[in-house]
């Protein structure tokens, strides 16, 4: 089902901003601080990629920690996805409201 203010089908379960919930810029806030250090273990990841030089005499290693190393980016890029359309769909929620509040 479409979500209503998104206009598309979430991957993902999105919070459902009410009256007795989190405030909508407080859940804002928080996901975005999640994708920033999300963004930072990212860069942190990159860095830690595996070096052929560290597995010398272990034949195959190198190419089998690479392949390991790329799924962890890969875990990355998945939730990096899934908090962006997380945070896209507070942020349509809080446009949302912001419209309804101001007189055409
Ligand atoms: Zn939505």
């Amino acid at each position: 089902m479409n979500c209503p203010f998104c206009e598309v089908e979430h991957a993902v379960t999105v919070p459902q901003i009410n009256l007795n919930g989190t405030h909508p810029q407080d859940l804002r806030e928080e996901v975005l601080r999640a994708l920033e250090a999300v963004r930072d273990a990212e860069k942190a990841l990159l860095d830690a990629c595996p070096n052929g030089r560290d597995y010398q005499g272990l034949s195959g290693a190198a190419a089998i920690a690479l392949s390991q190393h790329s799924h962890r980016l890969d875990a990355i890029e998945r939730i990096k996805r899934e908090l962006d359309e997380i945070l896209g769909h507070i942020q349509a929620v809080i446009d949302h409201r912001e419209a309804q509040r101001t007189p055409a």
